[in-house]
């Protein structure tokens, strides 16, 4: 071909519009309804990279958002990153995997101990591996001492009638699980919402699960959480320069757009955290100040309205040292 031609050729091509279907951009939201997304779309099942999946469900409640676990296949089994709130919820989980592939489950990560990830424990199959951190495994004991979950649906009853299995395996920092076919670490990388916050890691695909360390245009809840560890678990999350972060509530979004998602959240436990803390630092009651807190733009998140009280009083607690 002449070179002028191929010029010509070469500038066609740039000016044809996309032959792929044409990419819609993602708004940013935990909202399933702005997102364009029906009720009726969930649960649903993503893959995300070969052997990874991402399962979202309904959070319980009157605003509607997702819950998303994360599961892995390698040879001879497959790895559940978190589950539901409920037994029916976490059927549907284990029914979704049983869809794509028929190797069981054997290792179940309990990421973040709240009821809403755990209520539906025993719908996992009774042989499954439970991995989980020490100070999750003590909240989860208590809690089924008490008859039920310490934070979210369905929890009470529910949760009363699973038990964490006693050969739990603990992780403490770091623990690199040993399966073929896939390099998986559980990871803790610092207090956050629950105290006992694990991640699992998948360091030849470069995705980490961040549970609940990850709230994807979510506002920041606190009821249980650390705000300035939080802040540190976020910035290790960060230094690990994943090319997937998946978070335990919202969306799943493709790689680019979750590491700009987690620098979103990071930024917004950040100016909440500062909102709390010049409320304290100006002595405001904390009755007051929870009024008084401006949010601003996180004022839109979803949950705001319930979690920002909550957030207030965890972080004046932690500024008066009654946190530990
Ligand atoms: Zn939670």
């Amino acid at each position: 071909m002449p070179r002028f031609a191929a010029l010509v050729a070469a500038l066609a091509l740039l000016t044809l519009p996309a032959a792929a279907p044409a990419q819609t951009t993602v708004v940013r939201t935990a909202d399933p309804a702005k997102r364009g997304l029906k009720e009726s779309d969930f649960p649903r099942t993503t893959k995300v990279a070969d052997n990874v999946y991402t399962y979202e469900d309904f959070h319980a409640g009157p605003e509607k958002f997702t819950t998303t676990n994360m599961f892995v296949i390698y040879d001879d089994g497959v790895l559940v990153a978190d589950g539901q709130g409920t037994p029916a919820a976490t059927k549907g989980l284990v029914d979704a995997i049983a869809k794509i592939t028929p190797k069981p489950i054997k290792y179940v990560v309990i990421c973040s101990d709240h009821g809403d990830h755990t209520g539906g424990n025993k719908a996992f199959p009774p042989d499954v591996k439970y991995v989980v951190h020490p100070l999750s495994k003590a909240a989860l004991d208590r809690e089924s001492e008490r008859g039920g979950a310490a934070e979210g649906p369905p929890a009470r009853g529910a949760a009363a009638r699973w038990r964490l299995p006693i050969d739990a395996e603990l992780v403490f920092a770091r623990k690199p699980l040993v399966v073929r076919g896939e390099d998986i670490q559980v990871l803790f990388l610092g207090r956050a919402h629950t105290g006992g916050d694990l991640t699992v890691y998948l360091p030849r695909k470069k995705i980490l699960f961040l549970s609940e360390t990850f709230l994807n245009r979510v506002f920041p809840a606190m009821r249980s959480a650390y705000p300035s560890d939080w802040l540190k678990a976020l910035d290790r999350a960060e230094a690990m320069k994943a090319d997937l972060y998946i978070p335990g509530h919202g969306f799943t979004e493709s790689g680019p757009v979750s590491k700009e998602e987690l620098a979103a959240f990071r930024k917004a436990l950040a100016a909440v955290v500062a909102e709390a803390t010049r409320l304290y630092k100006a002595r405001v009651p904390v009755d007051e100040a929870v009024k008084k807190a401006n949010w601003g733009e996180y004022a839109s998140w979803t949950l705001a309205s319930s979690q920002g009280p909550i957030a207030v009083r965890r972080v004046y607690e932690e500024l008066s040292g009654a946190l530990k």
